[in-house]
């Protein structure tokens, strides 16, 4: 399993970058992270923790801000994870190495797929 070598916070940008044991790099958009919290309160229950993310419905930003997409700080849990705070108290989503490389494998396909998806901020 891979596993990050850096993750760096660029607050300026809103972006979060994993740069990967393996030589890759992940760069994701702060609000597609929130939006893809794997909590069981983002999730709609326990029932939906741990499934892949639906990148498609990650894209859709809500007109009316319900959540924060500022992190305020983020901390590693034991060596599988790092759990974000957001600037609105949110902090119950772990978000494993696998569950992040999942998701920019699928912003990535999905990327590809959809040249007219471009990640906020570019
Ligand atoms: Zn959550």
């Amino acid at each position: 399993m891979s596993k990050p070598k850096h993750i760096t916070l660029d607050r300026k940008n809103q972006r979060l970058i994993i740069q990967w044991a393996d030589g890759s790099t992940c760069d994701y958009a702060l609000n597609v992270l929130r939006e893809a919290c794997p909590c069981a309160d983002c999730r709609g229950g326990h029932a939906n923790m741990g499934k892949p993310p639906d990148i498609d419905s990650l894209l859709v930003i809500p007109l009316v801000r319900t959540k924060s997409y500022e992190m305020t700080s983020l901390e590693p849990v034991g060596h599988y994870a790092v759990k974000p705070t957001w600037s609105d108290g949110h902090d119950a989503g772990i978000y494993t190495w696998p569950y992040l490389r999942e998701l920019c494998d699928g912003l990535e396909a999905h990327a590809g797929k959809d040249n007219r998806y471009r990640p906020i901020g570019e």
